[in-house]
């Protein structure tokens, strides 16, 4: 999918005279986040896309912060503006993510986007969720008709991912940290969406045979310092009929709607 976009985009020179520029803003030293923010530029090398990512310290304030994305939204060369979560305390995630062009929010946070999917009207979709039904796509997944069982309702995550599996006309269960007898709902799931960072949660009396299995969750394991999901991936693999595997499933595939997203970003730009 990279090398199709990587095709398309070496096409943009010629056509509209530059390729998309994506700017990153990281705030802080987080390692995971650093991580993130290294993948996403690696992508956009492979893609073709230009990426700037401007690093600024953790005792950046919310004014400097909005300041800076006040610029980037007036700067006609900027397509696409990412804003690395988490942000220290002192900084106010839900305005400083209003802050963002809605034309320019590639993640598709920004309340208008939000609103829109829920609306069902043309929107930038937040890309995990994107990248989850996509990945069901490619897995030759039917999710019409199916019983889809969501574990986590956050914004970024649960909540949209719930809504597109709705949308492709599944018969959606959210569950969250209060939800009864979690295994008893999660063993009804044909399709199972767990999302809520906790490693190894899922076990295999929670899912029943022949469940397709996405887990979004990424921890790191307290024993071996290595990545590992929210499902105990060797305990449940043998009884789905599909699994993504962390590191390695969910991840790479937001990745690459986000490439996807910043692409049609700058293409709406273009063709105003
Ligand atoms: P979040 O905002 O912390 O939300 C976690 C959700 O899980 C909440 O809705 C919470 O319920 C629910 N939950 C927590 N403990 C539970 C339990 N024992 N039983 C049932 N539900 C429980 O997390 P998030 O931002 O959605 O991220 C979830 C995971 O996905 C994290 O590991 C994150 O790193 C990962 N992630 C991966 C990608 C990717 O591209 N691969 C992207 C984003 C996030 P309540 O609402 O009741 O509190």
């Amino acid at each position: 999918m990279k090398a199709e976009m990587a095709e398309q985009v070496a096409l943009f020179p010629e056509k509209y005279g530059r390729v998309p520029h994506l700017v990153v803003i990281l705030v802080g030293e987080d390692p995971a986040s650093q991580s993130y923010v290294r993948g996403k530029g690696k992508a956009c090398e492979v893609v073709g896309i230009k990426n700037t990512t401007i690093l600024r310290p953790a005792t950046i304030t919310e004014q400097e912060l909005l300041a800076l994305i006040a610029d980037l939204n007036a700067d006609e060369g900027v397509d696409g503006i990412l804003v690395q979560l988490p942000l220290p305390d002192h900084i106010n995630e839900d305005r400083i993510i209003a802050a963002i062009d809605k034309e320019k929010d590639v993640d598709g946070f920004h309340p208008l986007n939000v609103a829109a999917l829920w609306m069902k009207q043309p929107c930038t979709v937040a890309c995990t969720p994107k990248g989850i039904i996509r990945m069901l796509d490619e897995a030759g997944v039917e999710i019409s008709g199916k019983r889809a069982v969501v574990i986590g309702r956050s914004q970024i995550v649960g909540l949209p991912v719930a809504k597109l599996l709705l949308d492709r006309n599944a018969t959606v269960t959210i569950c969250h940290s209060r939800t009864k007898n979690l295994p008893e709902v999660t063993r009804q799931a044909e399709i199972l969406v767990v999302a809520i960072g906790r490693p190894r949660f899922v076990t295999a009396d929670m899912v029943s045979e022949g469940t397709v299995v996405i887990d979004v969750g990424v921890n790191r394991d307290a024993a071996t310092g290595k990545l590992c999901g929210d499902v105990d991936y060797d305990a449940v693999e043998p009884k789905a009929s599909v699994i993504t595997p962390v590191p390695g499933g969910v991840g790479p595939m937001t990745i690459t709607c986000l490439m996807e997203n910043t692409i049609a970003c700058f293409l709406n730009r273009v063709a105003r």
